[in-house]
């Protein structure tokens, strides 16, 4: 698949005015956690990822290499390592997770541009994460986001499946009650959002500043910026209320 500088989109092109119209029947909005609602440049992935290689390695009482190895495989094969870990050896989520997210959130800063685009979105509101329910508030805390979703369900709520695969999506579906053709999903992960477009949903791609995308995707909106792209649809929406 050939892969071109986000740069080559043009920045207003990104999101084409048509794109946006794709949110205007939209009453659920839906955000992934990791690397969308934070940058990635926060650091908290590369802790996350080494927390669960530590967690295998423990666990199966092998060396860091191996747990390693591991952890790839299922990542490539289940989708995430708790994916693997649950089909291979039945383990219980919760303590996973829990050490899992036990990190150093210290580089994630209050984002007040991004909390009010988002408090001004008419309906629910919710976060939706192959994570657990409590790095999900705690993260949203930090960034000055609590108060703001209604949930963030999780990827014990998907019944360790995660998001991108149809049965854990439809998981999302029924325990959210929201309704596809009337949602829309932020995520950075386009697989993530190949599945919920597939669903009927509207799809925002949240790529890293200067980050490669990925062509042949289609999506109703790319954005390095996702508190400008969320404060345009509300914006929009806000005005085709009162033209209404
Ligand atoms: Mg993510």
């Amino acid at each position: 698949m050939k892969r071109r500088p986000a740069e080559d989109l043009a920045p207003a092109a990104a999101v084409a005015a048509d794109g946006l119209a794709r949110f205007d029947v939209v009453d659920a909005w839906v955000f992934d956690l990791d690397d969308t609602l934070y940058p990635t440049s926060a650091g908290l992935g590369p802790q996350i990822d080494m927390r669960i290689t530590q967690w295998v390695a423990d666990y199966l009482g092998v060396d860091g290499l191996s747990a390693r190895a591991l952890q790839k495989h299922w990542y490539a094969t289940h989708g995430t390592t708790l994916a693997g870990l649950v089909e291979s050896h039945a383990i219980d989520p919760t303590d996973f997770l829990e050490f899992a997210h036990s990190i150093d959130r210290d580089g994630l800063a209050p984002d007040p541009a991004l909390a009010a685009a988002i408090s001004a979105l008419p309906g629910r509101r919710m976060i939706l994460t192959n994570g657990s329910r409590a790095h999900a508030f705690e993260t949203a805390r930090r960034l000055g986001l609590d108060g703001l979703f209604e949930d963030a369900y999780d990827i014990v709520a998907l019944g360790c499946t995660p998001k991108h695969r149809p049965e854990g999506f439809a998981r999302f579906v029924a325990a959210s009650g929201v309704v596809p053709a009337r949602a829309a999903l932020f995520d950075d992960l386009p697989r993530n959002l190949a599945t919920a477009r597939a669903a009927g949903m509207a799809t925002a791609l949240v790529t890293a500043p200067g980050a490669a995308a990925t062509e042949g995707e289609s999506f109703d909106a790319v954005t390095s910026d996702l508190a400008d792209l969320v404060s345009r649809i509300a914006r929009r929406r806000s005005a085709r209320k009162s033209a209404a």
